[in-house]
């Protein structure tokens, strides 16, 4: 339980989430710059239009007034300043899916009440990269690769592709080294014996050195079209990335997230 209570406080913040609470007020998780992911009351939100305005819906960026709530854990919102709003992201389902995905993963992934500027910025990066599309491009796929990679990295989970994930040690350069999914990243051959599995499944196995190659380099990337456009990775490991790093994530929550069953649905309904 928290103690201190302090005055209010202006941050940098986004919404991540909006609900509903009781017949006037709303409950919104925001990552902020100055305390990381919060979770605060807008009193009235809900009962007063005039109260914030459209500045609680998702994907806003901006400065937000709280109050930190003396033994409470929910901070008190009293304004959200909104400065940038996207606005090209509910045009376009793929792109809105991507948002959707990436602000639910810092849901879930970001601890409570810890800083993390290299998020914030990290996330308004990759809003800024779908809003700025034309409305007649798709985003890429890989932006989300390099999105999760980073964030993972950011919240201290990070994929584990050249030091041993169980001792620490290096892990040289092979054909194909052993991947724990549980433990995080490749093991030596010190702390995995047997022979190394061909394939790749849902707990780890064998990781072949393109697909080593590939996160090393996707988790080196901005996430802009300059860095996206020119990059040619074969279907195989674009594949293959997306559902390590998905066991990966899942690993680390306990279960699956609702915006990767939305963008596999939207897949179906035409070209990714
Ligand atoms: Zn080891």
């Amino acid at each position: 339980m928290r103690k201190r209570s302090g005055p209010c406080e202006a941050t940098p913040c986004l919404v991540l989430r909006v609900v509903d609470y009781g017949d006037a007020d709303r409950i919104v998780t925001l990552l902020t710059a100055a305390h990381g992911k919060i979770s605060a009351l807008a009193k009235g939100a809900r009962s007063s239009r005039r109260r914030f305005g459209a500045a609680l819906s998702s994907f806003g960026f901006g400065e937000a007034m709280l109050e930190e709530r003396r033994g409470q854990d929910l901070w008190s919102l009293s304004d959200l300043h909104v400065t940038r709003g996207f606005p090209n992201l509910p045009h376009e389902l793929s792109r809105f899916g991507h948002a959707a995905y990436a602000c639910e993963l810092c849901l879930h992934l970001c601890p409570p009440h810890v800083p993390e500027p290299e998020v914030l910025r990290l996330l308004v990066t990759l809003l800024d990269y779908l809003d700025g599309l034309p409305l007649t491009d798709k985003p890429s796929p890989l932006g989300l690769r390099i999105f999760e990679l980073r964030l993972l990295s950011a919240v201290g989970l990070a994929l584990q592709l050249y030091d041993c994930a169980a001792c620490g040690g290096p892990v040289p350069a092979a054909p194909l080294v052993p991947i724990d999914v549980r433990r995080g990243g490749v093991l030596c051959s010190d702390c995995f014996l047997g022979p190394v599995p061909t394939e790749l499944g849902p707990q780890g196995g064998g990781l072949h050195a393109t697909l080593r190659d590939t996160l090393a380099l996707l988790g080196t990337l901005p996430i802009d079209h300059a860095a996206l456009a020119p990059l040619a990775i074969e279907a195989r490991s674009q594949r293959q990335a997306r559902e390590l790093l998905q066991s990966l994530i899942e690993n680390h929550l306990g279960h699956g997230l609702r915006a990767v069953e939305f963008i596999a649905k939207m897949n179906t309904f035409g070209p990714s």
